[in-house]
This record gives structure tokens, sequence and C-alpha cells, in this order.
């Protein structure tokens, strides 16, 4: 395991500062593609999204998270939608059995696949018998758009049967217990439930959810959000994401480019990163959203009078800038943000 003084920025703090934390749980993106389109994904994936990580670039990452966190490394595959390539995840595993990198923390879906009992029952004892440790299911209003509440209620009961409940998390139990039927709503109707859905359970606006979301619960003003800085969330981020092209997202803060494992180990990432000086992230880390307004102003953006929260601001700017093709290097790539821009 790394120390924290192995990497650059605390190496010169004071005892009592705040220190940068280790990463030590990494979600790898297998792919952006997805069945669903759901309005809140924070990578906007869909079918028309792409990438697929490959074997080499998984391992990597893997041994370099427990080269860094020691036996508090922390793997979960997720996506897009990882058994859109089933195979694959399955290379993935095996690979990771063969170099005796432990076991999976989890594995992330929506269920789509399960259309009958016996294929839930073979796909979940291999993956037992790979080494996952939990089950991941989405399920709520937005995923039921595009996937049969049958089907995660199928999912769900029999990886409880064969897994033991502890394994298995359904994201929102609620949600599957009490499920809206979709089939009797209107395109109104819906918008209306996703957005009391969002205010139930509050997500953080960024992809598609920094899009028509986001705009339905705008209410805060430039020098409400201009209050906050993201100092806290660079510093206490315990995770990151990988996507398939090995860009590095910290926490859920996705697009935001702080390195590539295809160009340097995901440890060594972490030991140079410099919050106050790698470019874009020292705006965010010392003026929060709020200070890349003038620079994108610059570019022609104009500001909206509203907007949902300090990430959607972060978002909307990004997404500008992304579909100017500015900024490339941090921010990116265009598969994890929005094909339409939002207004
Ligand atoms: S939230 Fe999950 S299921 Fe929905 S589009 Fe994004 S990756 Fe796919
Ligand atoms: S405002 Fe941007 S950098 Fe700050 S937490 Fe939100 S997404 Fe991350």
């Amino acid at each position: 395991m790394m120390d924290l003084a192995d990497n650059v920025y605390n190496a010169r703090l004071g005892r009592d500062e705040p220190k940068f934390k280790r990463w030590r749980s990494v979600g790898l993106i297998l792919t952006y593609k997805c069945n669903c389109a759901c309005e809140y994904c924070y990578y906007a994936c869909d079918a028309s999204k792409g990438g697929l990580m490959p074997v080499d670039m998984a391992i990597d990452t893997w041994q370099a998270v427990i080269r860094l966190a020691g036996e508090h490394a922390r793997i979960h595959l997720t996506g897009g939608e990882p058994f859109l390539y089933w195979d694959h995840m399955v290379k993935i595993l095996e690979a990771a059995q063969a170099k005796q990198l432990g076991p999976t923390d989890m594995i992330e879906t929506n269920g789509f696949w399960a259309e009958s009992d016996d294929v839930v029952r073979a796909r979940l004892i291999l993956l037992d018998k790979m080494g996952m440790q939990r089950l991941k299911i989405s399920c709520d209003l937005y995923h039921q758009e595009y996937v049969d509440i049958e089907l995660v209620r199928r999912l769900a009961r029999v990886a409880r049967d064969l897994l033991g409940p502890d394994r298995v998390l359904v994201r929102w139990q609620a949600y599957l217990d009490d499920p809206r039927d979709l089939s009797t709503l209107s395109a109104a109707d819906i918008r209306q439930a996703e957005i009391e859905a969002a205010q139930a359970f509050p997500c953080r606006f960024n992809g598609r959810a920094a899009c028509d979301l986001a705009d339905a619960l705008s209410t805060k003003t430039i020098e409400e959000i201009a209050r906050f800085n993201c100092e806290r969330a660079f510093l206490d981020a315990r995770g990151v994401h990988v996507d398939p092209y090995g860009h590095v997202f910290s926490s859920t803060c996705s697009g935001i480019i702080v390195g590539n494992v295809s160009k340097q180990a995901l440890d060594r990432i972490w030991a140079n990163f410099h919050p106050k000086v790698y470019p874009m992230v020292s705006t965010l880390f010392r003026q929060g959203p709020a200070g890349l307004l003038q620079a994108a102003r610059d570019q022609a953006y104009v500001p909206r009078n509203f907007y949902a929260g300090k990430c959607h601001l972060c978002s909307h700017i990004r997404q500008y800038f992304v579909d100017h093709t500015m900024c490339a290097l941090v921010v990116g790539p265009p598969d994890s943000y929005a094909t339409e821009t939002p207004a």
C-alpha cells in the first residue's frame, strides 16, 4: 500500500492539513454502450455509445489499485451495461482469477438479460465461482422505462436464492416493491414522475442528468452556487471510475479526465495528481464551477439564469466545451456527454 506522502500534493502539506485520500475503489466502465438511455445517467450511456475496455487494461488497473490501496482495494464492474459483453466480462474475471487478484466487489446491471430462471442461474453460478461478491441491480422509474420490471423481479429473486440476500442490492428496493405502471402514463405524466423521483432520491447532475431533468429542477442562481468550491470533492474521493478508453474520473465527477491508464498506471496517476496544479481541476478545487465561467464566456457561452446545483453548472459548461471541441485533454470523452446540447 502506498503512503499518503507518496502523493505530490500531500508531500508538502503540514501535519494537520487535509490530505488527498488514497483511491481504493475503482469502477471499471467496461463500455458506454447500454440498452437503456436513462434520463439521469451520469455517463449519458445509450445504444449509440461505444467502447470496450481491453482485458489487459482492466487487469493492469486492478493490479495498480492493489499496489495503491493494498487490502482496501475494491474493484467493481459497471457500464454502460456490462452484460451486453458477457463473454468479454468473463474473460476479464478469468484473467483476474489467473493472476489471483482477489474477489470482484460488485457487478452492476439493469437486468435486461434475465429472460429465464435458467439463464440467470447459469450466469450467477459462474460469476459466483469467479469471485463476484455482490450483484447490484438498478431499479427505478428511469430504468423501467426501458427494462420490463418482471425481468428485474426475476433477477432479484433468483440472485437472492442463489447468493443470499446480503449479496444482492436492488437500487431501489422500494421501487421494486411498488413500481409505477408506466404503460398507463402519458409522456407528461412520466416527465412529472421523473421529476418527483429526482426530488425524492437526489442525484448528481452529470452526463444526461444535466439535461432535461436538471432543467426542470433549476432554481439556484450562479451567485448562490459560487459559494461552493470542489476542494473536498477531490480530496475526499476514495474512488475513481476508469472508462473503456482508459480515462480516469474522480469519484462521480464523470467527464473530467484526471489521467489515462493507457499512458500511466493508476497508482502513478494518483501519486502525481496535484489538485491545485492540474488543469481545470485547480480552478474547480479553489472556486468551484463558477470559476470556469469567465473562460466559457470568452468562448461565447451564455449562462442560464438558474441551475439545479453546482454539478449542473459544471456539466453545462463542460458540455459546451465538448460541443465546441475545447479543453479536450481534461473534458471528455464525447461518449460520456449528451449528444444533444441542453439549452
Ligand atoms: S443509468 Fe445505467 S442502465 Fe441507465 S443508461 Fe446509464 S448505464 Fe444504462
Ligand atoms: S461541480 Fe464538477 S468538479 Fe465539482 S463535484 Fe460537481 S461534477 Fe465534480
